[in-house]
């Protein structure tokens, strides 16, 4: 189990290739946001036959459906082999884990949402585009004034209408936002009642529908090569066949929610991974190379020991990925090793990508080595997906059990 197939090795060699080849070179212009990222993610998804897979996948889905049989989603990108996906996230991250999280959020948070709950209309008519990345996705459920709190502060409201839903509110922090074809949608159904007992219900729409635009994309510390914008839903008019699930899911709704945040939970340790195994690599290979005092200066013990700290983060973060993998496959349900491993990953590769500049001296905090903008980008991992405080404390609810945190007496 702790140990790549050939077929995982394969994938890590191909898309490693792909990376230095296509990806690295267009990083200054897709960083400086002269350059966005669609045309390539497009290559990406047929130069590894990676859409093919995942539309087959999501076929199969529709069948099962249409013939009665619900149940879980089987297959989905890479046939459903969760650490050769892994591989494939972590490949990416080496090079652009902005890159990575962008084509994670289209293909496997706002296709993955589409695919897992739609029904057979909406996996044909959107599900299929997303996950092929004939069409680029978005997942829109923070807001201005709720982000931790993303149900309870939400106020983007679905009004029922004559004719379907009245959508309105704000979006933001949307990766993808700014290119994204198809954006799904999370607001409360306020048909009066007291906001404690609205349901949620997830919207599927479209660029260029009356009443929905897109602002500037925010210039940000790191993951600079990742569009992200505010989403405006002013009066947006929708009709049913455009809420997901095609019904409204009333309280159940949030578990919806919940299912897709545990993906995106699940895909943020593979890209620690990605930083992690870079800035080890590359940090080994320049302590033997690079001289002071007369030596290499892998010869110091101050030295040696950076690289054994950033050893073990790095393999602490594969063990977890291995895990994470191994439960994706057996089916295993663990939220609160999914919410305490995207902490610690999180912050591991936020921590081992500075020992890695520090490794580098100055060398480090220059472009050129790459090691900076993997800084920036880490930092991500501790804020989306939920922060690390967030994260943690979901853990601990779940390992100490909600019903004995509201006992009374
Ligand atoms: C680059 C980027 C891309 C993103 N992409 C998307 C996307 O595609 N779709 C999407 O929907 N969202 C996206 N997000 C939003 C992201 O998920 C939120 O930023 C995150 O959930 C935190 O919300 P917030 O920023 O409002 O912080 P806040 O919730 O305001 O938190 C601020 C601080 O308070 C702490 N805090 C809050 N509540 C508690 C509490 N109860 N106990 C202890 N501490 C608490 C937090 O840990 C944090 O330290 C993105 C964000 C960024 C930066």
């Amino acid at each position: 189990m702790f140990q790549l197939d050939e077929s995982s090795r394969m994938v890590e060699k191909m898309v490693r290739g792909w990376c230095e080849a296509k990806l690295a070179p267009r990083l200054p212009a897709l960083e400086a946001g002269t350059e966005m990222p669609w045309a390539l993610m497009r290559e990406l998804a047929t130069t590894f036959g990676v859409g093919a897979l995942a539309e087959a996948a999501a076929k199969k889905r529709i069948a099962k459906l249409r013939a009665g049989e619900g149940g879980d989603r089987e297959g989905g990108t890479f046939g459903g082999d969760p650490m050769m996906m892994a591989v494939f996230v972590k490949e990416l991250s080496r090079v652009s884990p902005g890159f990575a999280m962008g084509w994670g959020v289209s293909v496997g948070l706002a296709g993955g949402a589409i695919v897992g709950k739609g029904t057979p209309e909406q996996i044909e008519r959107w599900g299929v585009p997303l996950v092929t990345t004939k069409q680029i996705g978005s997942w829109c459920l923070t807001e201005p004034g709720a982000g931790s709190d993303a149900f309870g502060s939400m106020t983007t409201t679905a009004t029922p209408t004559d004719a379907g839903y009245r959508l309105r509110g704000t979006k933001t922090f949307i990766t993808n936002g700014p290119g994204a074809d198809v954006f799904v949608v999370y607001a409360r159904i306020d048909r009066g009642e007291p906001r404690e007992q609205q349901g949620l219900a997830t919207f599927i729409l479209d660029r260029g529908m009356a009443g929905l635009t897109t602002g500037t994309p925010f210039k940000k510390m790191g993951m600079r090569d990742s569009p992200t914008c505010e989403v405006f839903l002013d009066d947006v008019e929708v009709g049913p066949e455009r809420l997901l699930g095609g019904a409204e899911r009333g309280r159940a709704g949030r578990s919806d929610t919940k299912d897709s945040l545990g993906t995106e939970r699940s895909g943020i340790p593979a890209m620690a991974w990605g930083i992690l195994e870079r800035c080890y690599d590359q940090s080994v290979a320049y302590v033997r190379e690079r001289r002071q005092f007369g030596k290499p200066i892998g010869a110091f013990q101050a030295v040696q020991l950076k690289i054994a700290d950033l050893y073990l983060k790095l393999k602490t973060v594969e063990n977890c990925v291995y895990r994470l993998a191994w439960m994706q496959k057996a089916k295993v349900s663990d939220p609160a090793y999914v919410n305490a491993t995207k902490a610690l990953c999180s912050q591991l590769a936020v921590d081992g990508a500075l020992t890695a500049i520090q490794l580098h001296g100055g060398y480090g905090y220059m472009e050129e080595y790459h090691l900076e903008k993997l800084a920036r980008d880490s930092k991500l991992l501790e804020l989306g997906a939920g922060t690390t405080d967030i994260n943690l404390m979901s853990a601990a609810r779940t390992l100490i059990g909600q019903e004995a945190l509201t006992r009374e007496g």
